[in-house]
């Protein structure tokens, strides 16, 4: 086992990492810039290193000055957490001719996924069902309207580089089409440096559904259910919870299988994420993420397993701590994001905490790198926590949540606590019946007078 471990990351997730690393008798070295000196990561950690200027692309995201930090400190191994590196390639293999280990899968299997339409291919080979598209890359109009012919509108435009929710275009039909294309490929080009595209048919009123996969990189592989996170906003999550509200126990078996069994056939180590559009009963794969997700503690809730920990043991090289059988679901949990920003058009809000109080009591967890004083820095993710309910069944969870809600106190800057309070007088959001396009509708009304 590691005797000590650097994080490469900042915030609520750093401070994940370093938790599961002290109930392992590991020593923890926190990473971070100019701006993030007095963060509760840095507080929190054993060690800290300063990488550099506040920018993340001089800091956070520079791996020479993060693999000098491992030296200097003697870790051995690097966890990424979400976002950052943790989906680089040439990261994982800098590490390697360094000879640190790289706390996730192989950059092989980092590769394939990074790049949505080999991840599509290799997923369709290895008998996961995926949304109805182009094979492989769009180069031209021309194509794009022969394909998207073939599908039937209305068909989106994505990047193969894409993530966040950009690079996405939506052609209601061939008129629409031919601008949708161009502006998917330059848009993809300034934010990925790499202009292909390819197409799929638009689903109308999906639900994103998530199965957390965990491999042991020697041909075994579990699956830990799904995630609902179809509460999205711009295509980017907002609360997620577990077990899906309209999935049955035999659509989860039957996914969960799929998914553990394309895995375990690649070899794949750690955890990830293989999300998909669910509509009428049918899965759809759209991508994969080879990392922790911000959504992963409804997981860990409802099975009772710490996932930063299996993933350290995997890195380790020693054995995961369950196999299927092991695993059964308890409850139900639900995730929301708050972030620090102003409604209704969700503008950053840094600035000073004047005062902080987080909620407690049974079945809260809070996972948020705030404290009383802190300053929350204008560089970064504006996301300041996560408030994790775990109840004996959705009724219960979603209680828990406004009770919790309830208690949080972040003066000093907006955040998006109201929102959530908000969204549970809806009464499809106490029953369970949104699609992805559901918040952004329910937004447009109740903020349309308001500019
Ligand atoms: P990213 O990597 O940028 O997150 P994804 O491929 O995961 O992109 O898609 C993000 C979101 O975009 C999905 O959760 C869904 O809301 C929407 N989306 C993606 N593909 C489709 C599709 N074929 N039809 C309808 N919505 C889609």
């Amino acid at each position: 086992m590691f005797d000590k471990i650097l994080i490469a990351n900042r915030g609520e997730i750093a401070l994940r990492v370093i938790r599961a690393c002290r109930e392992m008798g590991i020593a923890s070295v926190a990473v971070h810039s100019t701006a993030d000196a007095d963060a509760m990561h840095v507080l929190m950690a054993d060690e800290s290193v300063c990488i550099g200027p506040p920018p993340s692309g001089q800091s956070y995201l520079s791996m020479p000055a993060i693999i000098s930090a491992c030296e200097i400190t003697g870790a051995q191994a690097v966890h990424p957490g979400y976002g950052f590196l943790s989906e680089n390639a040439g990261f994982v293999q800098m590490l390697e001719d360094h000879d640190i280990t790289f706390i996730g899968p192989r950059a092989e299997h980092i590769r394939i996924m990074g790049d949505k339409i080999t991840a599509k291919d290799t997923m369709k080979a290895l008998g996961v069902p995926c949304v109805p598209g182009s094979e492989g890359g769009v180069n031209d109009v021309d194509e794009a309207v022969k394909v998207a012919a073939e599908i039937g509108y209305p068909v989106i435009i994505k990047a193969t580089a894409g993530g966040g929710g950009r690079g996405m275009k939506v052609a209601q039909d061939e008129k629409g089409l031919e601008v949708a294309f161009r502006t998917a490929r330059a848009e993809a080009k300034a934010a990925f440096g790499n202009p292909d595209v390819y197409i799929e048919k638009y689903l109308q009123k999906p639900r994103h559904i998530e199965v957390q996969v965990f491999g042991d990189g020697k041909g075994r592989a579990v699956h830990l259910g799904e995630r609902d996170c179809s509460l999205q906003r711009r295509h980017q999550k907002v609360l997620e919870e577990a077990p899906g509200p309209i999935i049955t126990p035999e659509e989860r078996a039957r996914i969960g299988k799929v998914c553990s069994d394309a895995v375990a056939k690649i070899g794949y180590a750690g955890a990830g994420t293989i999300e998909f559009l669910y509509e009428d009963g049918e899965f759809y794969f759209i991508e994969m993420n080879t990392r922790l997700q911000v959504e992963h503690p409804v997981t860990e809730a409802i099975f009772g397993v710490d996932l930063v920990r299996q993933q350290i043991l995997v890195a380790a090289g020693q054995e995961m701590e369950f196999s299927q059988d092991d695993l059964t679901i308890r409850g139900h949990a639900i995730e929301v994001r708050i972030n620090a920003e102003k409604l209704p058009n969700f503008a950053p809000s840094p600035g000073k905490i004047t005062q902080y109080h987080s909620p407690g009591g049974l079945g809260v967890r809070v996972d948020s790198a705030l404290y009383d004083g802190y300053s929350i820095p204008p560089y970064y993710d504006s996301l300041i926590g996560k408030l994790i309910v775990h109840g004996r069944d959705r009724p219960e969870a979603l209680a828990r949540l406004d009770r919790a809600l309830g208690e949080l106190i972040v003066d000093g800057v907006e955040t998006t606590t109201q929102l959530f309070r908000d969204l549970l007088q809806e009464p499809d959001i106490q029953s369970g019946n949104y699609s992805i396009h559901w918040l952004e509708r329910w937004l447009e009304q109740r903020y349309a007078n308001a500019g």
